[in-house]
């Protein structure tokens, strides 16, 4: 059984990917990404998980029905590797754990950020309501982008891991053989998987095929967040895949090209940043509503208009350390060249 998703289009089929690995859709609610790719290896102990959804009914539903598909039983479940802590990886990791037993993992450097991000957000809001300012936010705006991530909140079930992968670590999956590869960007602690037998990266949502993932700056995001992601894409650059293994949209071949367009991609948008400052925009607000996104500036609106300035952002920031630019402090902040003579 698949459950369609009414407005969104239907979910792509149940998949093997390679003999005993299986890519499973599960749906993400009102989300233009519609689904996540929960991928399931098979071993003697029972099967493992790299991600596993939002916590609603229908994807936990939707998952066992895959995975039954699969032939496996959502009981017998003994790991789940998550990728990183967004709630449509993280979301549904503690209800599999509990029907299964399995153990959860990530990252520390997610880990570390569940109870804030999770359990007690409230400071976690102040903090972003003073960075919004910082970056030139209008006051009238500022309250609403604030709040603009409560509505994920009910689809994560807020566990700890069990298990914390650091970069190189060989998570423990019976017949297989798995590499984390810590790479910092779109989470701080967002890892890929490398499969070295079928020459697989399981790339969680740091490469995709066709969308860029959002690098945003915001209070738990690093220092750096842009300068981590190109570093990060550099590293599994360098791993000669067969397939790379997404968790949104599909599947596919040529590693290396993606990776090369998304930091041209970035390239592009440091271009841009420069040239709005030399036109002299100086807020990062102003600088935001003056990139190039997927739709106009006026139709970006709640979470995603605070992704766009975070995103815009980690550009800025990320120029700073190139010794291009400097962030003059005020309220708001403003962006200068740095005379270069
Ligand atoms: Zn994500
Ligand atoms: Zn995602």
């Amino acid at each position: 059984m698949v459950v369609a998703q009414r407005t969104l289009g239907p979910l792509p089929p149940v998949e093997r990917v390679r003999p005993g690995l299986w890519s499973i859709p599960v749906p993400i609610p009102n989300n233009p990404l519609r689904y996540v790719l929960v991928y399931a290896f098979d071993t003697d102990r029972g099967p493992y998980l790299v991600d596993a959804g939002w916590t609603t009914d229908e994807a936990f539903a939707c998952l066992e029905s895959g995975m039954a598909q699969a032939g496996f039983e959502i009981g017998d479940v003994q790991g789940v590797l998550v990728t990183h802590i967004h709630p449509d990886h993280y979301g549904l990791a503690g209800r599999v754990r509990e029907v299964s037993g399995a153990w959860v993992a990530l990252h520390p450097a997610d880990a570390a950020l569940i109870h804030d991000r999770y359990e007690a957000p409230e400071e976690l809001l102040q903090r972003v309501g003073t960075i919004l300012r910082r970056f030139g936010a209008p006051e009238a705006e500022v309250e609403s982008l604030q709040n603009a991530s409560m509505p994920a909140l009910p689809f994560v079930s807020t566990i700890q891991p069990d298990v914390l992968f650091e970069d190189g670590d060989h998570p423990e999956v019976p017949g297989w053989d798995l590499t984390a590869i810590w790479t910092p960007g779109h989470s701080p602690g967002h890892l890929c998987f490398w499969e070295a037998g079928g020459r697989l990266m399981l790339s969680g949502d740091h490469v995709l095929p066709r969308i860029t993932p959002n690098i945003p700056f915001h209070p738990q995001a690093g220092a750096d967040p842009l300068g981590d992601f190109l570093r990060s894409l550099a590293k599994v650059g360098a791993y000669d895949a067969d397939e790379v293994l997404p968790a949104h949209e599909h599947r596919f071949v040529g590693l290396d090209v993606r990776v090369a367009e998304l930091i041209a991609h970035h390239e592009q948008r440091f271009a841009e940043v420069l040239s709005a400052i030399d036109d002299g925009v100086t807020t990062a607000w102003d600088i935001a509503s003056r990139m190039h996104w997927s739709r106009p500036w006026d139709r970006i609106e709640g979470f995603m208009r605070r992704a766009a300035v975070g995103e815009a952002v980690s550009h800025l920031i990320a120029l700073e350390r190139r010794g291009l630019i400097r962030e003059v402090m005020g309220q708001p902040s403003r962006w200068e060249r740095v005379d270069q003579r």
